[in-house]
């Protein structure tokens, strides 16, 4: 049995029934979205699924990215539905890329606990039937991504581990690893974003993205270990380290350059082992 990907109570992603429906959405709640915004068209969450905010630039620096375990209009309808008490700011269909936006980016959404206030939401369909994630949505998230990172100056970097917040000034993130506090130590407790999903694969079609577009190796080479070495959960040598792998040890760049302690550091998934850390770069080769 393969585990789920978003599993918060209540979400589209649990499978429970969708409940009552409020009915056909009011005319003012649906539109289509005028050339220059991204999305396709504007389908209103109800309003007691999200806080009412005023931000702007400044106070919005992270994109938090999900999978629904769940259909595009399942989605759409139960963050219509005053009962959910979740949202997002943005719903993607597998199929074709399709986009509905959801919650202005003004305001606050509800898809990642503790961590909503400075982030925006982007759900991408998901079900475990489909049981894949498809290069057209992948390229309509990156296309809206790109637009966000633009509008909100948030770096593109793509973050998989929960003290990133804590050490960057913005970028992406999975919702399994948005932390619930201001100071890092936990994470959202959830397979989010599920099986499938790929982060180098995301980030192979945002704009000069993934953060390696300047150093000495690129977003989604493989790189091999010349010694056994420390994989840590954050760049620099105090940060907690998650597995010592052994010389030879094969990784996928994720994420970097990032500097510190003297080191220039690469996020890598360590895809046999399924290990995330960050290493240093002498002792990474192609
Ligand atoms: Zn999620």
């Amino acid at each position: 049995m393969r585990s789920n990907g978003c599993k918060q109570a209540n979400t589209p992603e649990s499978g429970r029934p969708l409940g009552r429906r409020r009915g056909i959405a009011r005319g003012d709640q649906t539109s289509a979205l005028a050339a220059e915004e991204p999305g396709d068209r504007w389908v209103a969450a109800d309003s007691s699924n999200y806080s009412w905010a005023d931000r702007g630039v400044n106070d919005i620096n992270w994109i938090v990215v999900h999978t629904t375990v769940g259909s595009y209009s399942g989605a759409i309808s139960w963050f219509q539905n005053p009962d959910a008490n979740v949202s997002a700011h943005y719903v993607i269909r597998n199929s074709d890329g399709h986009t509905t936006k959801m919650v202005d980016e003004s305001n606050v959404a509800w898809h990642a606990s503790g961590f909503n206030s400075s982030a925006i939401g982007i759900e991408h369909e998901w079900t475990e039937s489909q049981g894949y994630i498809s290069d057209t949505m992948y390229q309509q998230s990156a296309a809206l991504i790109d637009y966000l990172a633009d509008t909100y100056d948030i770096p593109r970097n793509y973050y998989t581990s929960m003290s990133a917040p804590c050490n960057a000034s913005g970028g992406i993130i999975e919702h399994r690893h948005a932390p619930t506090n201001s100071y890092c130590s936990s994470s959202n407790a959830t397979a989010c974003p599920g099986p499938d999903w790929s982060g180098s694969r995301l980030m192979d079609f945002v704009g000069d993205g993934g953060g390696g577009g300047d150093g000495k190796f690129e977003m989604d080479q493989t790189v091999y270990t010349t010694a056994n070495l420390n994989a840590r959960e954050q760049p620099g040598t105090d940060s907690t380290i998650v597995a010592t792998m052994p010389e030879g040890s094969a990784g996928r760049i994720m994420n970097g350059p990032e500097s510190a302690d003297g080191y220039t550091w690469w996020g890598l998934h360590f895809e046999a082992d399924n290990i995330w850390g960050w290493c240093a770069e002498p002792w990474l080769e192609v």
